[in-house]
């Protein structure tokens, strides 16, 4: 697979929930190293949009292509595309049974067939890339919050992703952890990754977004760099959800 940039294309998409059309026309492409920031009310088509793009959700209607590969029902295709594309949930679906280091090294030991002894080298430099390399050995119901979102993040990066998204990452945080797992967002877009992260902190936004994307009603509705969607939005809705989100 060869380096192509953008290295998401998302084209005219459409996705229904029986009747219910999700996603309408939704064309957004993000280059190589590019950090995208996604908001709007919810029910907007934020969380549908970024789980079409590693086929949790399937799309209806246009296209779709990941690194030079179109998401189709090939199997092989959506393999390839799942082994590049991380994902972080709201809810942070470790194993309770395991412990943190087995949580990060059971991917590459089943799915990509790495040694044990290179998963749990891979799995402590994760480790200590979030901060908490001495709670490698604990359970996740032994961590807080935000240990155990940056052992979710940690446990995406120990598949070696081209690609991170997040979906609401903090907001199922108590306030005083938020800050703990955004520092380790911003520090993976210092360090190059493509990012594509649905989040309503703003603050993270205006540090690390290349590209602001507004969403409302399963359509994006302002595509802008931070400077110019937060100074002047050009739509009136962007401008009502911003004032809204801001005053908080
Ligand atoms: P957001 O992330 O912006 O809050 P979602 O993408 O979660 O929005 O949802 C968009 C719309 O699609 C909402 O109206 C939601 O109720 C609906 N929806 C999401 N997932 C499903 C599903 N699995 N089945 C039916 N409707 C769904």
């Amino acid at each position: 697979m060869s380096a192509v940039d953008p290295i998401i294309q998302i084209v005219d998409v459409d996705k229904f929930y029986g009747d219910f059309k999700a996603l309408s026309d939704v064309t957004l492409n993000v280059r190589s190293g590019e950090r995208v920031v996604i908001c709007g009310p919810s029910g907007s088509g934020k969380s549908t949009l970024i789980r079409c793009i590693n086929h949790l959700e399937k799309h209806d209607g246009g296209k779709i292509i990941v690194d030079g590969v179109e998401l189709t029902e090939d199997t092989k295709d959506i393999r390839a595309v799942r082994q590049e594309v991380g994902m972080v949930f709201q809810q942070f679906n470790l194993f309770p049974h395991l412990t943190v280091l087995e949580n990060l090294t059971i991917g590459p030991i089943r799915v990509k067939k790495t040694s044990r002894a290179q998963a749990e080298a891979t799995a402590r430099k994760y480790l200590e890339r979030v901060h908490i390399p001495e709670q490698a050995n604990k359970k996740p119901s032994q961590l807080s919050g935000g240990q155990q979102q940056r052992v979710a993040i940690a446990r995406s990066l120990c598949m070696e992703p081209k690609i991170m998204l997040f979906d609401e990452p903090t907001s199922a945080l108590d306030p005083e952890m938020i800050n703990e797992v955004l520092e380790v967002m911003v520090e993976l877009a210092e360090s190059g990754m493509t990012m594509i992260c649905v989040t309503h902190e703003m603050g993270f936004a205006r540090r690390v977004a290349d590209k602001m994307v507004f969403m409302e009603n399963g359509k994006v509705i302002e595509v802008a760099p931070p400077e110019q969607f937060f100074s002047a939005p050009s739509s009136e809705r962007c401008r009502i959800f911003l004032d809204q989100i801001l005053r908080h």
